[in-house]
């Protein structure tokens, strides 16, 4: 247990969240057609939206509207994300917890919890595990305690960063934790992590106090809200919001997201890197109000919403959605999704048949092993990626906004999708997924204009495939 948190507020301080005028937003008539347009078209020229022009597409709830709404969705991730998919995994190192959140499993209170903290050498084992299945980027996850302390947490980024395995590397670390001081920031910064991310998981303020319990470290509003600013003050680059969909009305959690983005905006000239939008699932010893589950079309329209708010920041969909959702909500603008994951304690490496509730935090919908989800999205037109080369290269931040907005990103990303895919081919690989991930990348080749990029790009591909080179980013 290492030094106690300086309870110290960022300078930009201040609870920018206003229920009473979001809840008036959402109680406008919903927008005529011509209005609608309007915000699409400018979401299609890649403007984020202001909060009213959220809240005018959550009240666009006519068949017709739905339909222009998704078209639009569809058609600014396939211009801004292409058919790219990056592909992370998470793993769970510790779930003890000072608090006791409503929803969730690893509640202080929850008596049948398996409570665990991973060793250094068990987190290896972990990380090992993974990168034998072939992933390059992990988000590693801690309950709240004073166990989990930023000197804590930075020594397991360092860990997983250090182990190889054949060919096997992690590239990228991301973490969600709990908010740190200015000082933990700074050292977990040091640590080398790429995206520091962490909800609100609900921004509406009562419903917020009542999961959560106004005596509990995590019943502070406030000082979780200025998490990120604290993070961006101590140099962090990259970090990443989400709420809990099914807490409360999830219009109004829309609302909550993306006024957080715009304030991060203002304030610090860069968003959210990524926003994560779970749904809330069954989890052992958890309390549920039926009365704000979100159901699979709200779930679709959410999600094509916060794409077309947001148009520049990553949308991460994870596997406690099925499979089925997943494959169709993808189209309408997640950029990133887990695979083959595990979420109990130790779960990479000790044989689970079925998912052992008392051991995770919440139920998984999709427990699909890695290399079966790379089949399908290859099979459905997707580029699978590892791509970790913006963060390696410094384009983190603004400097990725420099990148993003003109669109250089493309003739980055591509490339880099494809030297990573062909790394999972040939390394790990089923022989029918590499069937399928051969035809693909023979297909995004023939959409390369002739001439020396794609020469280069053929040349990285053969000498990763037949010359065992790798990490050949661009
Ligand atoms: S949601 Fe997080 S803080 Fe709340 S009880 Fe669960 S692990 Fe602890």
């Amino acid at each position: 247990m290492g030094r106690p948190i300086v309870r110290q507020l960022s300078a930009a301080a201040r609870d920018f969240i206003d229920d009473e005028r979001l809840l008036s937003l959402l109680s406008r008539p919903a927008p005529d057609l011509a209005r609608l347009d309007d915000i699409l078209a400018k979401s299609l020229a890649k403007e984020p939206l202001e909060i009213e022009e959220t809240a005018d597409l959550l009240l666009a709830d006519s068949p017709e509207a739905v339909q222009r709404l998704f078209a639009a969705a569809h058609r600014l991730k396939s211009e801004v994300y292409g058919n790219r998919i990056v592909l992370f995994a998470p793993l769970y190192l510790g779930n003890r917890c000072i608090n006791d959140c409503r929803y969730c499993a690893f509640r202080r209170s929850n008596p049948e919890a398996v409570r665990r903290t991973l060793s250094l050498g068990e987190t290896r084992a972990q990380v090992k595990a993974l990168e034998d299945k072939g992933h390059k980027r992990l988000i590693l996850v801690f309950g709240e305690h004073p166990e989990y302390d930023a000197e804590f947490i930075a020594e397991c980024v360092r860990a997983a960063y250090a182990v190889k395995s054949g060919p096997g590397e992690i590239r990228r670390v991301n973490i969600n934790a709990a908010p740190f001081d200015r000082e933990g920031f700074a050292l977990i910064k040091a640590a080398g992590i790429g995206t520091y991310q962490i909800f609100m998981e609900t921004y509406h303020h009562a419903t917020y106090r009542a999961v959560h319990g106004e005596h509990n470290r995590k019943g502070d509003y406030l000082w979780r809200l200025d998490a990120l600013s604290r993070a961006f003050e101590a140099g962090q680059d990259d970090i990443g919001i989400g709420a809990l969909f099914g807490l409360y009305d999830w219009r109004f959690d829309v609302l909550g997201l993306v006024s957080h983005a715009i304030f991060l905006r203002a304030r610090y000239g860069v968003g959210p890197h990524t926003i994560s939008f779970p749904r809330l699932q069954p989890a052992k010893g958890a309390v549920i109000d039926e009365a704000w589950r979100v159901g699979d079309d709200d779930f679709k329209r959410l999600v094509a919403i916060l794409r077309l708010s947001a148009p520049y920041t990553g949308m991460i969909l994870t596997a406690r959605e099925n499979p089925e959702v997943r494959r169709e909500v993808l189209a309408f603008g997640v950029s990133q999704i887990d695979a083959g994951s595990r979420i109990e304690l130790g779960g990479y490496t000790e044989q689970l048949c079925e998912q052992e509730l008392d051991r995770e935090q919440f139920m998984l919908g999709d427990v699909r092993p890695l290399d079966v989800v790379m089949r399908e999205l290859l099979q459905d037109g997707y580029v699978p990626s590892f791509c970790t080369a913006c963060y390696r290269k410094g384009r983190t931040g603004e400097h990725f906004m420099e990148f993003a907005v003109p669109g250089f990103i493309k003739q980055l990303c591509t490339p880099n999708a494809l030297t990573t895919l062909t790394e999972y081919l040939t390394d790990y690989a089923s022989p029918e997924t590499r069937e399928a991930g051969a035809r693909l990348i023979e297909a995004e080749l023939s959409k390369m204009p002739e001439g020396r990029a794609r020469l280069e790009l053929e040349d990285r591909l053969r000498r990763i495939r037949d010359e065992g080179e790798h990490d050949l980013l661009y």
